[in-house]
């Protein structure tokens, strides 16, 4: 009955079709048209992907905000070649899209400690602590036991999967550290730094204790002091902080547990799973991508991490974090954020390639934003770090004038809205002045320039606006719409328990 029906109405559309064609479309040949039907079609054709998750790899770009990661776009796109607005991120490529609310239960503006306690534990907390609920008075040690809570590496390891870190900044720093530590206060990195008495143990000794125990395989990234007595100097030549004395790299070698810092020990590392795998890269955090000497990228990292974690038939759990993207934000260093976030796509494009969206959900996202914003009216062309340039009244881009603002002066496409390159800067007797220097070309794209920003402040602030979490794989048709970011958490619990 219900086939004669709809061949009934398949037969009566075609009828009218027949009668009233669809108008033809004076633009149906337009490649702009043509590109936009395509996209149409990739929409229709999805699928969601219902299976089990074996693996999950969440990539986490600190201080990625929505306008950094527009710049890195039209950055990675400009440096191929093109203008930059075309150019699709690998991240971009991937079909599922949220935008997550960052704030924490004290802060407006969140920081990364209670942002990934949020994404990787499911609860959302104060500013300032790891691994711990909301009920901590921040500081407070002997808050820590009645306020501990899991993380979803505790929950990879209850299910035989391996578990692995990455970061480039130091392996202690609040992002990582919240999937494997409980701590009172994030800077709790060392045993120098917690008050004295407290009965917690310091967040590198709790990573090594996480490692000797089997519940972490493999931690890549900075902050070799951390794990060194005051009296040891590092392979590179700095001391370490710890003053309780202990070695902790050769307690981990006595455990065995393989060790890197250059990118030759990195090469010789095993990668057949048979001992966990401790880098440490840097004394503090590793370099930005673009001052990168002898430590592997963030793409080797990735790639390696992936390698090894890949021998555990049962799956694995990955956090991989571009750490630095934050600090060239707060230097107001635009060029050094956008080449580290370049390198961060470049990681996720490598782990797209390396595993298969039919068993693996791939997370990729920020903890939170800055209050970089790119000024407007540029023309189609103009240097993401450069200039911003002219439309001319016929509507073709002007490459060689830049617009001026109103006090006659070029401006920049990318600016801040506080920081170290304020524009009021401080006078002589003390008071503020605001008159903004000339920006020329030449100056503006130099690695090391400072970019412009209104208000005056040492260390240029995180922001809390709303960020985009990409996915693909199990699952990922989940990240939809606006959500909590301690959601992350649910969708990936989700997908690792799915039946
Ligand atoms: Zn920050």
């Amino acid at each position: 009955m219900s086939d004669w029906r709809s061949v009934c109405t398949a037969f009566v559309a075609g009828l009218i079709g027949l009668i009233y064609p669809p108008p033809s479309l004076a633009q149906s040949e337009n490649p702009w048209y043509k590109a936009g039907q395509s996209e149409l079609r990739t929409h229709l054709a999805r699928q969601p992907n219902t299976a089990t998750a074996r693996n999950i790899i969440l990539f986490l770009a600190d201080g990625n905000g929505i306008a950094t990661n527009y710049a890195t776009r039209i950055f990675q796109g400009q440096r191929l070649g093109g203008y930059g607005d075309e150019h699709i991120m690998a991240k971009e490529r991937m079909p599922y899209l949220a935008l997550a609310k960052t704030y924490t239960t004290n802060a407006q503006t969140p920081d990364s400690a209670g942002t990934a306690v949020a994404f990787l534990s499911g609860i959302k907390t104060k500013n300032g602590v790891l691994g711990v609920d909301e009920t901590l008075r921040r500081g407070e040690c002997d808050d820590v036991a009645g306020a501990q809570v899991n993380s979803i590496g505790d929950l990879a390891h209850v299910m035989g999967k391996s578990v692995g870190i990455i970061s480039t900044a130091r392996i202690t720093h609040a992002t990582t550290a919240a999937l494997y530590a409980h701590a009172a206060d994030r800077t709790f990195e060392h045993d120098g730094a917690q008050p004295k008495g407290c009965v917690v143990p310091d967040i590198a000794a709790q990573l090594l204790q996480e490692m000797v125990t089997g519940k972490l395989d493999l931690a890549l990234g900075g902050g070799r002091r951390n794990f060194l007595p005051r009296s040891v100097t590092g392979e590179e030549g700095s001391p370490g902080k710890r003053q309780d004395g202990r070695n902790m790299i050769a307690e981990a070698l006595d455990a065995g547990i393989q060790y890197a810092w250059d990118n030759a020990s990195f090469a010789r590392l095993n990668r057949d799973h048979s001992a966990p795998v401790l880098g440490l890269f840097a004394s503090s955090h590793m370099s930005y991508e673009h001052d990168r000497r002898d430590e592997p990228s963030i793409v080797d990292m990735t790639q390696s991490a992936i390698n090894y974690l890949s021998n555990n038939q049962k799956g694995y759990f990955l956090l991989v974090e571009s750490g630095r993207v934050d600090h060239a934000n707060h230097r107001n260093n635009a060029f050094r954020a956008l080449v580290d976030g370049s390198a961060f796509d470049d990681a996720v494009a490598r782990a797209v390639a390396m595993t298969d969206p039919g068993d693996t959900l791939i997370i990729v996202t920020a903890d939170h934003g800055h209050t970089m914003a790119i000024n407007g009216y540029c023309g189609r062309g103009s240097p993401i770090l450069g200039l911003c340039m002219k439309i001319d009244p016929k509507g073709e881009s002007h490459r060689d004038r830049p617009n001026l603002a109103a006090d006659n002066k070029p401006y920049t496409a990318i600016g801040y809205l506080n920081g170290p390159g304020s524009i009021i800067t401080r006078q002589a007797d003390g008071t503020y002045f605001g008159t903004r220097p000339v920006p020329d070309q030449a100056g503006v794209t130099d690695p090391d320039y400072i970019q412009q920003s209104a208000l005056p402040r040492g260390s240029q602030t995180h922001s809390p606006v709303d960020l985009a979490i990409y996915a693909q794989g199990p699952w990922a048709h989940l990240f939809d719409g606006t959500v909590e970011q301690n959601y992350i958490y649910h969708v990936m619990r989700h997908a690792f328990e799915a039946k």
